[in-house]
């Protein structure tokens, strides 16, 4: 068998099928993590976590075969809006831990972009940065 052929096989197994995306790679990466921990885990909590796993990593392939790529993206999409909340979640309860002795957090209540006041600024009018709303805080 020439290298060509091999690889032509392994492109008509995947032609008109959906393939890896974020989320595929997100859930091979979780499984893997959770896959770890059930081989650390000596015990009937390890081969749960050992059958999570496998299922996981059934259910990324799945997709990967697809032949829904409309449906698949959709999945996609809602997994990278969920990771962008956990994300600027981390990020704002950083920032509050570093700066919160300092400064009060507000978020702007169109937009949901978080401002940071001096503490004892006492009350101010908060124009937001971004989408230019103005409200009233007590800093
Ligand atoms: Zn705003």
């Amino acid at each position: 068998m020439k290298k060509g052929t091999i690889k032509n096989a392994i492109g008509g197994l995947f032609r008109g099928r959906y393939g890896a995306d974020q989320y595929g790679r997100f859930l091979l990466i979780f499984a893997l993590i959770i896959m770890v921990i059930g081989m650390i885990t000596n015990n009937v909590a390890g081969t749960i976590l050992m059958g999570i796993a496998t299922g996981l990593i059934i259910y990324a392939y799945v997709r990967m075969m697809s032949k829904k790529p409309q449906k698949r993206r959709e999945e996609n999409r809602v997994y990278l809006y969920r990771r962008n909340s956990v994300l600027a979640f981390f990020k704002i309860t950083w920032r509050k831990l570093k700066e919160g002795r300092s400064y009060k957090f507000f978020k702007c209540p169109k937009c949901a972009i978080v401002v940071r006041i001096p503490k004892g600024a006492g009350t101010v009018q908060i124009t937001c940065p971004k989408c230019g709303e103005k409200f009233i805080k007590k800093a």
